[in-house]
C-alpha cells in the first residue's frame, strides 16, 4: 500500500503537503492518507508525460509490448495483495476482487498483443503519379479519469491501450479508491517502464473539478478518457470545447433486463444474480429495470426471491459474504429514495428494502414488484442492490419501455425464441446486448454505449482506435 502519488517514476507528495483520507466502506475506518494534489501539481505531471511521450512513441511496438507483458505477469503474481486492496477500499467481496484483478491483468495482456497489430493502409490512387497512404500515430499525452467501482480494471482498460500504441498517461483515480491505482504503478515501476510514461495524480473530491478542468484546458493533453457519471461526462464535454480535446466517455447506463414468456427462468434468475448483484449493483451495465412478461411473471418472481434471499451481506474479507457495502452512505440513501418513490407509486416490496443502520453503508438486496415505469428507479440509474420488476404484455411494449430513456449502455434479453432474439436485439438502443447471459464483459469485446451513455469503445481490437490519430500522406510527382 502506497500513500504517495506517482510521477516520473518517483513517489511524490502534493506541493501543498495536504493529504486526504481513504476509508474502508465496510467499517468506515481510515485505511490510508494520500496526497491531495491540485492544478499546480498537474503542471509537473503534464511536463513529465510530454517529455516522456517523444521517447515512448519512438520505441518499437514490440518494445512497448514487452514492458506491458512484464507488467501483466507482475499483476498476476501479486493478485492476492491487489485483490485485498480492492476489497478494503471498495468493499466488494474478496472473490469478486480476485476476479477483477484477473480481468484487469487481462487488458494489459490483450493490449500488449493488440499494440503490435496497428496497421496503416495504402489506398488505391486516383492518379497514376500519386500514391495515397494512411499512418496511425499515437495521440500524445492522455488523461484518464476513473471511477471507484472497478478500481483496477477501469485503469488498465484505458492505460494499457494507450501505452501499447505509444501514448503516455496521467491517471486521476477516484478519490474513493486511489490505492489500487498506486499499487498498479508500483508494479509498473518494477516492470521497468521508462520515466513519465505512467503517472498517477491523487486528489480529493474537492479538488477533482479543478484538476479535471485543467486537464481539459491543457493544450498538451491531447485526449481524455473518462468512466463515471453522465453528469461529470457532460462537464468534461463542455470543458473540452476550448481545446477541441478528444474524449472517450463511458457514462451511466439504465440497463433493461427483459424476460420473455418461454425463457429459461432458472437461467434468467442466474443472470440477475450475476449481473445485478456483482459489486452490489454498482456497475454501469448492471440490470437497472427488469421487464417480465405477464405469463411467467409470478413464477419468475418466486424463483428470483429464492435466489436473492440466499445472498449474504457482510465485510468483503469474510469468505461467506456475497454482498459487500455500497461505496458510501450517499449511495445507500439513493437506493432508499428509489424504493420510497416506487412504493409511493404502488410498488410492493417482495424482499429487503432496508439499510441496517442510519450511518451504515450496507443495503439489503431488494426486490420490488408492480413497479410503474415512471418511478425514479426506472428513469435513473440506482447503482445499488435494487431489482424493480415491471410487468409487460406484448414484445413491442417491452422494446418501447426499454428504449424510453436517455442512456444506452447495456441491455439483456432472456428468450428461447431465436427470431425474437434477433428482432429485439436489433431494436434495442444500447451499445451491448446480453442474450441469455448477463456476464458480458471480456477483454476481447468492445465495451461502450450509445445515446447519453457516451462514445468510444474500450477493450477488443477497437480499443486502440481511441488512442490513435489517422494521418494521410499523399506522395505526388511519381
Ligand atoms: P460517481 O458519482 O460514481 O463517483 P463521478 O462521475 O462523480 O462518479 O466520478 C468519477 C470520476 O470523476 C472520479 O475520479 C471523480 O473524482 C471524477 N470527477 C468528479 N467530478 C469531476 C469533474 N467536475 N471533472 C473531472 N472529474 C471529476
Amino acid at each position: 500500500m502506497k500513500e504517495k502519488a506517482f510521477r516520473n517514476n518517483s513517489w511524490v507528495d502534493a506541493h501543498s503537503g495536504k493529504t486526504f483520507d481513504v476509508l474502508n466502506p465496510s467499517t468506515g475506518k481510515v485505511i490510508a492518507r494520500v496526497p491531495d494534489q491540485n492544478t499546480d501539481d498537474l503542471l509537473d505531471y503534464i511536463k513529465d508525460a510530454d517529455w516522456a511521450f517523444n521517447k515512448w512513441r519512438s520505441l518499437t511496438a514490440e518494445n512497448r509490448s514487452n514492458f506491458l507483458k512484464k507488467w501483466f505477469r507482475l499483476i498476476e503474481e501479486n493478485k492476492e495483495d491487489l485483490a485485498k486492496l480492492i476489497t478494503i477500499e471498495n468493499g466488494k467481496p474478496l472473490a469478486d476482487a480476485r476476479a477483477e484483478v484477473s480481468y484487469s491483468a487481462g487488458y494489459v495482456e490483450w493490449f500488449a498483443e493488440e499494440g503490435r497489430r496497428v496497421y496503416g493502409d495504402i489506398i488505391p490512387s486516383g492518379s497514376t503519379s500519386k500514391r495515397y497512404l494512411v499512418l496511425k500515430q499515437p495521440v500524445g499525452v492522455t488523461g484518464m479519469i476513473t471511477p471507484w467501482n472497478f478500481p483496477s480494471a477501469m485503469i488498465t482498460r484505458k492505460v494499457a491501450a494507450a501505452l501499447a500504441v505509444g501514448c503516455t498517461t496521467i491517471i486521476k483515480p477516484s478519490e474513493e479508491t486511489p490505492l489500487s491505482a498506486l499499487a498498479l504503478c508500483q508494479l509498473a515501476q518494477q516492470a521497468g517502464f521508462p520515466d513519465g510514461v505512467i503517472n498517477v495524480l491523487t486528489c480529493s473530491k474537492g479538488n477533482a473539478p479543478a484538476v479535471g478542468g485543467a486537464m481539459c484546458n491543457s493544450p498538451i493533453i491531447s485526449k481524455i478518457s473518462f468512466t463515471g457519471s453522465t453528469y461529470v461526462g457532460k462537464i468534461l464535454i463542455k470543458n473540452s470545447a476550448e481545446t477541441v480535446k478528444k474524449l472517450s466517455l463511458e457514462l451511466g447506463g439504465n440497463a433493461p433486463f427483459i424476460v420473455f414468456n418461454g425463457a429459461d427462468l432458472d437461467l434468467a434468475v442466474k443472470g440477475v444474480i450475476a449481473g445485478k448483484f456483482r459489486c452490489s449493483g454498482q456497475t454501469c451495465i448492471s440490470p437497472n429495470r427488469l421487464l417480465v412478461q405477464c405469463e411467467i411473471h409470478d413464477e419468475f418472481v418466486e424463483k428470483l426471491k429464492g435466489a436473492v434471499s440466499k445472498l449474504k451481506l457482510g465485510d468483503g474479507m469474510d469468505s461467506a459474504c456475497t454482498q459487500g457495502p455500497l461505496i458510501n452512505r450517499a449511495s445507500v440513501d439513493k437506493v432508499l429514495e428509489h424504493i420510497k418513490d416506487a412504493v409511493s407509486k404502488g410498488a410492493k416490496i417482495v424482499l429487503g428494502g432496508k439499510s441496517p443502520g442510519q450511518k451504515s453503508n450496507f443495503m439489503e438486496p431488494t426486490i420490488l414488484t408492480n413497479v410503474n415505469v415512471n418511478c425514479l428507479c426506472c428513469q435513473d440509474e440506482t447503482f445499488g442492490p435494487l431489482v424493480p420488476i415491471v410487468r409487460f404484455i406484448e414484445e413491442d411494449d417491452a422494446i418501447l419501455i426499454a428504449n424510453q430513456c436517455t442512456s444506452g449502455l447495456a441491455s439483456y434479453i432472456f428468450s428461447s425464441d431465436i427470431s425474437q432474439i434477433w428482432r429485439v436485439s436489433e431494436k434495442l438502443q444500447t451499445g451491448m446486448v446480453g442474450i441469455n447471459d448477463a456476464a458480458i464483459s471480456a477483454v476481447q469485446v468492445p465495451f461502450g454505449g450509445v445515446k447519453e451513455s457516451g462514445y468510444g469503445r474500450e477493450g477488443s481490437k477497437y480499443g486502440v482506435d481511441d488512442y490513435l490519430n489517422i494521418k494521410y500522406l499523399c506522395m505526388g510527382e511519381l
